[in-house]
């Protein structure tokens, strides 16, 4: 029988989760929907010393927002708890230790500042210096020591690592989802900590006991696990767990929009535009960093837009909900280069999703919004459906229709001094009138009305229309202004 699918998404609460980190939820989300699987929410919150408070509830918050509700892990339960690896910190030193004994690792106790001065040297001659086969016959560990000596220092509690040893010369591969055949050489891999000074394990280490024991089936993850992978295959063969080895997909970065690096926070700052789901405050600075929500994005455009941030669906359909896309979603149409953010085009999924909304839904939420309201529900639809085709973003109706809700605060006064002759009064006077008159408050009839009434007053339109507008929607001529605001829902024309 074929495995139930399971993914994972394992973020470390080290920062507020960026954009990139949702894409990575998303693709494991829609596979494992795609698949009637599972999909989990894993912490991996080992690196005790770059804890960040909050950073887990933005996490969960970020992801509901998304409606990437995960099946099992933080927040949800599940058989495989605690889902929080700082929580499962007992159950890894045995495969450390397990690997101690089948000779794939050893105890080093090389101190910070030993292995700083080796860094040291090695940038002195222009060299890197790694930990690997090449060296550790030289330094500080149980390879080196006999076995008395090390359990004497362990016994004394002197601080020691687990390394993985990994042998020189070979060469390792694996089959990638996206990126197919990768192969390594082994010489390039340094002996990685597996278990830390303080007995927490590290990544490399804690990822595959528990995509293990969770009996996670793909894991897909970012383009800067990559260079990593190697080592973790080689934990898999030693712990006699290659049939248990998920498979791995290593998803392409999220490049800035002009396609030169890696896509940052700095970016956004610069070019104004969010990388974050959801405003977060930085728990140190008290710095505030918006998201995409507080900038009146939809949760599904937001959403839909990242799904093709290095995936396609293969035809040139670009509108999806979620659903749409977990029937879609498959790692063939993910593109091995990294995807160009677009800001431009993250605000057209908006626009294309804000036609989507309910009218009624939207003139609800505007309604609740302007205190004192005289307009009913009815009319605030009918505004929505004037506003709605002219707008990407909700919120931009009652910045760019305000006069439709509430009286203006102040008017254009430069258009004002430029256009406006006391001696116009009279054919604004006689527009009122005409307008008033109208049985038929359409369109096509006020236009006409408006062009007959300028011909009669021997004006062009470009005389007074600017007038006009200023006149309904900045403060003006009272009369005029609430003549036509009765009636301003329908009168479309003088928006183009
Ligand atoms: N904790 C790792 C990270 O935040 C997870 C990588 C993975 O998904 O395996 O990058």
């Amino acid at each position: 029988m074929e495995k139930r699918v399971r993914t994972r998404f394992a973020p470390s609460p080290t920062l507020p989760l960026h954009m990139g980190g949702v894409r990575t939820a998303l693709y494991s989300y829609l596979f494992a929907k795609k698949n009637s699987g599972d999909f989990i929410l894993r912490i991996e919150d080992t690196d005790q010393n770059r804890f960040v408070q909050g950073a887990e509830q933005y996490i969960i918050d970020a992801l509901n927002w998304c409606s990437i509700v995960p099946d099992e892990g933080i927040g949800k339960g599940g058989k495989f708890e605690p889902y929080r690896q700082s929580e499962r910190k007992p159950i890894y030193r045995q495969y450390a230790e397990q690997l101690i004994e089948s000779g794939h690792a050893y105890f080093a106790f090389d101190t910070a500042e030993e292995l700083e001065q080796l860094r040291k040297n090695a940038e002195t001659e222009k060299r890197t210096f790694s930990y690997d086969a090449s060296v550790r016959s030289l330094l500080n560990n149980s390879l080196n020591l006999n076995p008395d000596e090390t359990a004497k220092r362990i016994a004394e509690g002197k601080h020691y690592v687990i390394r993985l040893k990994v042998e020189a010369g070979e060469e390792i591969s694996f089959t990638d989802l996206i990126r197919g055949k990768v192969v390594f050489k082994s010489d390039v891999i340094d002996d990685k900590v597996l278990l830390k000074s303080d007995g927490m394990p590290t990544y490399h280490l804690a990822h595959i006991v528990d995509d293990v024991l969770m009996e996670i089936t793909h894991a897909i993850r970012g383009e800067e696990w990559l260079p990593s992978a190697p080592a973790h295959i080689l934990i898999y063969k030693y712990l006699g767990w290659e049939n248990k080895m998920p498979y791995y997909a290593h998803l392409p970065l999220l490049l800035k929009p002009d396609g030169n690096g890696k896509l940052s926070k700095r970016d956004g700052d610069r070019l104004g535009f969010p990388v974050f789901p959801l405003q977060w405050k930085d728990p140190s600075s008290g710095e505030i960093s918006t998201g995409y929500r507080e900038k009146g994005y939809y949760a599904e455009a937001f959403v839909n837009m990242l799904a093709l941030l290095g995936w396609n669906p293969g035809t040139e359909q670009e509108v999806f909900s979620l659903d749409e896309l977990t029937q879609l979603f498959s790692f063939e149409h993910i593109h091995k280069a990294g995807a160009k953010f677009n800001p431009e085009k993250t605000k057209w999924f908006n626009e294309q999703w804000l036609q989507r909304m309910n009218d009624v839904e939207i003139a609800n939420r505007l309604s609740t919004q302007i205190a004192n309201s005289r307009k009913d529900l009815t009319y605030f639809i009918k505004a929505v459906a004037l506003l709605k085709p002219r707008v990407q973003f909700e919120n931009e109706m009652l910045e760019k229709g305000k006069y439709l809700f509430e009286a203006p605060e102040n008017y254009d006064e430069q258009v004002i001094s430029k256009k406006w002759k006391p001696d116009l009064k009279p054919f604004f006077n006689s527009l009122v009138a005409a307008f008033a008159s109208l049985n038929d408050f359409a369109n096509s009839n006020i236009e006409t009305t408006f062009k007959e009434t300028t011909a009669a007053n021997n004006l062009k339109p470009g005389e007074v229309l600017q007038l006009l507008r200023v006149f309904i929607s900045g403060q003006g001529t009272v009369l005029i202004y609430f003549q036509c605001l009765n009636y301003w829902a329908e009168m479309k024309w003088l928006l183009d």
